[in-house]
């Protein structure tokens, strides 16, 4: 089996890539926990000063794993973000609460603290769980190509686990990508303050390269203390008090879906269904 997630050094750069390019980069459990294998060997390798995320393939990440052969939600894992008990023994809002808590929302708050420079190249589909990955990392380079879309409001639930989207969209835009579901363009994005730059898809993997080459020239502490400063303000503008009260309301979410639709916590919604839609918007 071809691994989940390729690791490779490129001087004092990690290229960390998702590669499940036949699901389009879904990301099971398995490939969760082997981005964060490779996160802390890059965190652990004195010669790495940057970070670089990116999707093998025609598309960075088409979000969680909802429904290829590779789906793990039944399969226990190691725990790593949050000390809470194991989900695959528990039923209801019991097992959405543990699994979700560690791995969608805790390992995106674990990853988004790595104590070096991170940056998300992406191109194709960044959809759902995807715009998770991309948001944790410090700077997003785009290409002209990419798209993004947050439509999990079809499943009646307020926005995926890691609820970034007011503080990285503004309001105003947040709602409406939320409200419309619809797909916005790297152009979008890139006005709304979510990139930080758009270039040709050709050049995506270079050109990121060299941001991160820039940014390598400098000292190692002084990146990972102001890496900490941005984090801690943003936490100051209520984004993690924020994405805990609408924790509550996501899980409430998935429990009234559970209640009404014979137990189905994504309210009736599949891969193909989700796919469907998004391809009218
Ligand atoms: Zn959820």
């Amino acid at each position: 089996m071809a691994e989940v997630v390729r690791y490779e050094r490129r001087g004092p750069v990690a290229l960390v890539t998702m590669n499940r390019p036949e699901y389009r980069n879904a990301q099971n459990s398995a490939m969760t926990y082997a981005l964060d294998e490779a996160f802390t060997r890059a965190v652990d390798d004195n010669e790495v000063k940057v970070i670089v995320l990116a999707g093998a393939g025609k598309h960075f990440s088409a979000g969680h794993d909802i429904g290829t052969p590779g789906r793990d939600v039944d399969v226990p894992f190691d725990r790593k973000a949050v000390l809470w008990w194991d989900h695959t023994d528990k039923e209801g809002g019991d097992l959405r609460f543990a699994r979700e808590s560690e791995v969608y929302l805790g390992m995106c708050r674990r990853w988004r603290e790595i104590p070096k420079p991170t940056i998300a190249s992406v191109q194709g589909a960044c959809i759902a769980g995807a715009l998770m990955l991309a948001w944790v990392c410090d700077l997003i380079v785009a290409s002209d190509d990419a798209f993004f879309a947050d439509p999990v409001v079809r499943m009646g639930i307020p926005g995926v686990e890691y609820f970034a989207h007011p503080w990285v969209l503004g309001p105003r835009a947040a709602k409406e990508v939320l409200f419309t579901g619809e797909r916005f363009t790297a152009q979008q994005a890139k006005e709304w303050g979510m990139l930080n730059r758009i270039v040709p898809r050709a050049d995506l993997e270079s050109e990121t390269l060299a941001l991160a080459e820039k940014i390598a020239e400098m000292p190692r502490f002084g990146l990972a203390l102001t890496k900490k400063a941005v984090n801690q303000a943003e936490d100051l503008m209520g984004m993690r008090a924020g994405m805990d009260s609408v924790f509550g309301l996501h899980h409430f979410a998935h429990a009234h879906n559970a209640e009404v639709s014979g137990g189905d916590s994504l309210g009736g919604q599949d891969a193909r269904s989700m796919r469907d839609a998004n391809r009218k918007s």
